[in-house]
């Protein structure tokens, strides 16, 4: 019997291929789609799409699609074969590069000011896809060579701006400063905490309930690790912030002794370098002493803005930074490489392999020789990793740093001048000094007291994406919403910023005229800009 999906069934089909010349064999397999020829030809072609790409500097937001029109588009490039074949068509692979780069936000255009991904620095990119090619396991010496030699030097490299005594500390990579945070709670939660990792929660015997402190403004990946590792959400401490949204040292002391009396044994303190609404910077310095104090352990969010340690100009925001236990670097922010890279610091060498004290006898090794000690698995989580320093260190030898703190110090002043601008602007109202690359302001135009307008900010920021001239972002400060930009770029500036402010005054404009409120307060939009209207609840 004809059995659809068999191996019978595939194997006929595959023979009805034989039209193909130069096509070999092998159990059905066609040989051709592993031709390093064919592979150049591919490649080559990628390459010019990329180079028309990057040099295309116009001024670009998001065009964005509707996801089912773009899910037909996609079906529409998929095979038609049903047994799983592609046809080699060239055509096709252009078809879904331009889609693809089409569809996506512009990261390299003066009109991207909306997110901390950054437009990459492009031999970061030729590096990475070596790594696709080659594709090794970073986590084993005998897997990544080159990569796990080239951690240890990056964690020297950056040790410069650090200070710690030569062979005490640590860097491992992990993907993501998600994942870095949680890695270092976790490291944390296990030297202070140690009877966990074997007994669970319950060898505590309820005599206390672990907690971590956090800044009222941290990142969610903070609080999504106290829920992984079991902490819970109503074990976060949450330190109060000041006008600046750092942590507000005057009420840290107060905040710990309440969660004391509550019976909460807080053993991680997390402050921000770089918080993510606003770009503010904790006070590390004095955190650290008072962490050292209460025998907690310090990790700094600096995904955002450690990087700033590379600029000696502005390396004096992560004053204190050699005091914190352990802190996360995202080089895929503001180093200007493809996602991911994030450097995780360690003060304390031992104590990177506390995360993830394992007996695992197929990769670790009791006893380590000279190779299997530079494996990281014992102290990342992941088991398959993607080669992630390769790229950062690729730049750094070509290039050298002066182009990552050059970059730097652009942006930030960049940011400087737009809060200025914005001062002088009567309509706008910037909403905080920029410390870093990122501000938030509001539009309030004197019309806007007339009508209620509950989310107007954030109307704004849809409707610009809508046209898709530029691509901001949205934050809520003090409850309230705002619009957000982060300046990853450096063919930005004071042009386009005043570009954009002309932007907003329109479209700000616009939505006033159409806009109506009904009784509820809710804003409604007239007909003509229905569309418009989705974004706004
Ligand atoms: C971006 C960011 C994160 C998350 O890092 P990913 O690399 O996106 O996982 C965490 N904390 C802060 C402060 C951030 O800005």
């Amino acid at each position: 019997m004809y059995v659809k999906n068999s191996p019978i069934s595939k194997e006929i089909c595959l023979n009805s291929f034989e039209k193909e010349p130069n096509t070999e064999k092998r159990g059905g397999l066609r040989l051709e789609v592993f031709e390093p020829k064919l592979f150049r030809k591919n490649a080559e072609l990628a390459i010019s799409k990329l180079e028309k790409y990057l040099a295309d500097s116009s001024i670009r937001g998001l065009a964005l699609t509707e996801p089912s029109v773009l899910m037909q588009e996609a079906k529409k490039l998929m095979t038609k074969e049903t047994n799983g074949l592609a046809s080699l068509l060239e055509e096709k692979l252009e078809a879904i590069i331009d889609l693809y780069i089409k569809t996506g936000i512009s990261v390299h255009s003066p009109g991207y000011m909306g997110r901390q991904f950054s437009g990459v620095i492009p031999l970061a990119a030729v590096i990475d896809f070596i790594s696709s090619i080659i594709n090794q396991p970073s986590s084993f010496y005998e897997a990544g060579q080159l990569p796990n030699v080239v951690e240890h030097i990056m964690a020297d490299e950056f040790n410069q701006f650090i200070g710690w005594e030569p062979e005490s500390f640590a860097m491992v990579t992990t993907s993501g400063g998600s994942l870095a945070n949680l890695t270092a709670i976790l490291a944390a939660r296990n030297d202070k905490l140690p009877q966990i990792w074997s007994a669970g929660i319950s060898a505590l015997e309820g005599q206390y309930r672990p907690a971590i402190a956090v800044s009222e403004d941290v990142h969610y990946s903070v609080c999504r690790a106290a829920g992984i590792l079991g902490i819970g959400e109503e074990q976060i401490v949450r330190l109060p912030i000041n006008q600046k949204q750092q942590i507000f040292l005057d009420k840290v002391q107060p905040t710990l002794e309440t969660a004391d009396k509550r019976g909460l044994k807080i053993f991680c303190m997390v402050a921000s370098a770089g918080t993510t609404s606003v770009g503010a910077f904790d006070p590390i310095n004095e955190l650290a002493e008072i962490a050292a104090k209460r025998d907690i352990w310090l990790h700094i969010d600096g995904t955002h803005g450690a990087s700033l340690l590379v600029s000696e100009k502005l390396r004096y925001k992560l004053k204190g930074i050699e005091k914190a236990d352990s802190f996360a670097l995202d080089a895929h922010k503001m180093l200007f490489v493809p996602a991911m890279c994030t450097l995780l610091f360690y003060k304390n060498k031992e104590k990177s392999y506390g995360a993830f004290r394992q007996d695992a006898s197929y990769v670790f090794e009791k006893e380590p020789d000279i190779y299997t000690e530079f494996d990281s698995a014992e102290q990342n989580f992941e088991c398959t990793k993607r080669p992630l320093i390769m790229n950062l260190w690729v730049l750094w030898t070509l290039y050298g740093k002066a182009l990552f703190a050059n970059k730097i110090e652009y942006l930030c002043q960049l940011t400087e001048q737009a809060y200025q601008i914005l001062q002088d602007e009567s309509d706008f109202e910037p909403l905080h000094q920029p410390e870093a690359n990122i501000l938030c302001f509001r539009y309030l135009p004197s019309s806007l007291r007339e009508k209620t307008f509950p989310n107007f900010q954030g109307a704004i920021r849809n409707r610009i994406r809508e046209t898709g001239k530029f691509f901001i972002s949205k934050v809520d400060i003090d409850g309230e919403e705002a619009l957000r930009v982060v300046f990853m770029n450096h063919q930005i500036d004071t042009k386009h910023f005043r570009m954009l402010l002309d932007e907003i005054r329109k479209t700000g404009q616009v939505l006033l005229k159409v806009t109506s409120v009904d009784c509820s307060g809710r804003a409604g939009v007239g007909t003509q800009s229905g569309r418009a209207s989705v974004h706004f609840l």
